[in-house]
Formats: structure tokens, C-alpha cells, sequence
């Protein structure tokens, strides 16, 4: 059995910060919450979040929805119609990673910019709208994801957001930020979350990533929008009953799950640190908690590396013919992370 653990050991799984299990506390939460029928409006606990994520980005209202995928494409069938087009990045979690949704479900297309670790200038952003001309498709939306998961877990400042969102309001386009990591981005630049929020028409949060809530995302925006969301995510088959109990997990991971990001960004720091002690391993910059790095050529393949961290009970995905990624979380310790790096290390001459 080459891609089975070899021994019954706990597994390091560092494929993704989706895996965590929720803790004691967060079931006993989950578990104690007072809930409602969401649909009335009649959950206490869903309705205390999503106040509280209203507050958080410093927006007007907020809708809790069940994963981030549905959280971006609520928010861009809200702002678009048919035969719109959305600025973003090509490595955007919306254009890879959402099954062709904007296309599917909204009827938009897409307008692709370059730029280094999946972030853009106003620049790109000007240059890539459309002229008004009934051929074209009418430039509507700009997303920007922080932190920017294909770009290595990058973080976007306040002032490159500023000078995007300056100059595509000017241009007469909404911004959306696809927030699924935004507490690893505010947790990693010291910004507060409203400071980025502000520069955004609508903007999502995942739980169920570094936060550790098993389920769950929530769309912000202005009392309009909201309204308009709230339509989509009925349509979209997404309104739940008593939602509440997902709510828990996700008010006591706000509570409890935040602060310790930093935890998990040192943790990826340490491991891409020690990777690149390695000249045959080319480690990308890392700074919240995902961790990208190439094998070269002659050190063996990423698939080969993945099935033998996986005899040794550590789980990495493979991403191509030689890059892997890594990516910490409250499950994972400092031990477990110089555990992973010794078995790349030791597998790999100098
Ligand atoms: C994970 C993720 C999402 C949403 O993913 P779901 O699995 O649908 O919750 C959206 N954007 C980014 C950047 C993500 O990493």
C-alpha cells in the first residue's frame, strides 16, 4: 500500500487549514446555542453574527451562507447581470476555483490580470476596462482576494487596495474582496479589518478556514445589496433553518480562533525556513499560513515526495510536477512542523 500511512500514528495533515475538526469548547457552543428559523429571521445566534460581522468590516448588514464559494457568487450575481464583465486576478479563488460559477450563474465573463503573487495595480485595472461600445460586455465588478490564496498566501496593504479601489470606483465599478483569509491578512499587516473593508462595496469571511469553524461563510455589504443577496442565497438554495448551531462555531471562533493566526503564520515562517536550508528546494515567500515550494528537477517529484510523507503520517498536497504546498492550523504544532521538514529534508541530498 505505497500511498497509505505505514503506521496507525496521528496524521499531520497540512493540506489545507479547511481540515481542522472543531474543538471541545466550539461543540459545547455549538451545542448550548439558542436557535431559530433563519428564514423568519427568527435565529438569535445567527442574527448576533451576522450583526457582528456587520461590525467587524464596518458595513451596513451581513448574511451568513454555507461556504465561501457561495458567499463570492452571491455577492457577484448582487452586483452584476448577464453580459457584465468581472475584473480580477487569474490566479483569483473565483476564477480557478468556483466550477466557472461568475460564467454559469451570473452570465459574466471574466477579464484576467497579471501581477506578481496575485495582486494588481490601478494601472491594470484601468487598462483592462471596456469601452462603452455595444460590442464589448460592460465592465461592472473588481474583486480583490486577501489574503491572495494562489499568490502564496499573500497579503494585499491597505494603500495597494486604496489605489485599486480609487481608481475602479472612479471608473465606475464595484469592488468585492474576497475575504475567505481576511483575519490572516489584518492578523499579518496590523490593519484592521474596516481599513480594508472600507475601500470594498461588499466583502466575505470563511469560518470554516484558519478559524476553525467546521462550516460557514458571511457576505457584508450595504442594506441594498444585502437585501439583494439575501434573494440570491434562497435562489441558490443556501437559506437554512436553524442555522444557529453553525453560527456558534463560527461566533466562537471569532472569539477564541483570531488572535492565534500569528501562531500559524510563524509556524509556515519556521517551515518554509527550514525547506529552504535546501538549495534544491525553492521555497516561495511566505507570509501568513500557506507555504508553496518546488522540488528541482533531479530531487524527486512532488507526487513521489507527497506518497512518502504520507507513509510517514504527514499529508502535503501535491500541485504539479514539482511544487507542493503546506498550510498551517490550529491543529498543527511546532513539533509536527520540524517533524514534516525533516522528512523532506532528509529525503533530499544537498
Ligand atoms: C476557500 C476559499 C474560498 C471559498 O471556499 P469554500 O470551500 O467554498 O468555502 C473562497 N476564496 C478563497 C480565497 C478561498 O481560499
Amino acid at each position: 500500500m505505497p500511498n497509505q500511512p505505514e503506521s496507525d500514528g496521528p496524521i499531520i495533515d497540512l493540506r489545507s487549514d479547511t481540515v481542522t475538526q472543531p474543538t471541545d469548547a466550539m461543540r459545547e457552543a455549538m451545542m448550548s446555542a439558542p436557535l431559530g428559523d433563519d428564514i423568519f429571521s427568527d435565529d438569535p445566534t445567527v442574527n448576533a453574527l451576522q450583526d457582528r460581522v456587520a461590525d467587524l468590516f464596518g458595513m451596513e448588514a451581513a448574511l451568513f451562507v454555507p461556504s465561501g464559494t457561495m458567499a463570492n457568487q452571491i455577492a457577484i450575481r448582487s452586483h452584476t447581470e448577464p453580459g457584465d464583465e468581472i475584473i480580477c486576478h487569474h490566479l483569483s479563488h473565483i476564477y480557478l476555483y468556483e466550477a466557472g460559477a461568475p460564467a454559469a450563474i451570473s452570465g459574466c465573463s471574466m477579464r484576467l490580470l497579471d501581477g506578481d503573487r496575485g495582486m494588481f495595480t490601478s494601472d491594470d485595472v484601468r487598462a483592462a476596462l471596456r469601452p462603452v461600445d455595444q460590442h464589448f460586455p460592460i465592465s461592472r465588478l473588481c474583486v480583490i482576494e486577501n489574503t491572495q490564496n494562489r499568490g502564496g498566501g499573500s497579503v494585499w496593504s491597505e494603500s495597494q487596495i486604496a489605489d485599486v479601489s480609487r481608481t475602479a470606483r472612479e471608473l465606475g465599478l464595484k469592488m468585492h474582496l474576497d475575504g475567505a483569509r481576511i483575519m490572516n491578512a489584518c492578523v499579518a499587516s496590523g490593519t484592521n479589518v474596516k481599513d480594508y473593508a472600507k475601500h470594498f462595496d461588499s466583502a466575505t469571511i470563511c469560518f470554516s478556514k484558519g478559524l476553525g469553524a467546521p462550516v460557514g461563510s458571511a457576505v457584508a455589504g450595504d442594506m441594498t445589496f444585502i437585501d439583494r443577496a439575501r434573494r440570491f442565497r434562497k435562489m441558490f438554495g443556501g437559506a437554512m433553518r436553524q442555522s444557529g448551531i453553525l453560527a456558534a462555531a463560527a461566533n466562537h471562533a471569532l472569539d477564541h480562533h483570531v488572535d492565534r493566526l500569528k501562531v500559524d503564520h510563524e509556524n509556515a515562517a519556521t517551515l518554509a525556513r527550514r525547506l529552504s536550508e535546501n538549495p534544491r528546494i525553492k521555497v516561495d515567500p511566505c507570509e501568513t499560513n500557506i507555504v508553496y515550494f518546488d522540488l528541482e528537477e533531479n530531487a524527486g517529484t512532488a507526487p513521489e515526495m507527497e506518497a512518502k510523507l504520507l507513509r510517514n503520517n504527514v499529508r502535503m498536497l501535491a500541485l504539479g510536477p514539482q511544487r507542493l504546498r503546506a498550510v498551517t492550523h490550529l491543529h498543527i504544532t511546532r513539533d509536527d512542523i520540524e517533524r514534516a521538514a525533516a522528512i523532506i529534508l532528509e529525503s533530499i541530498p544537498k
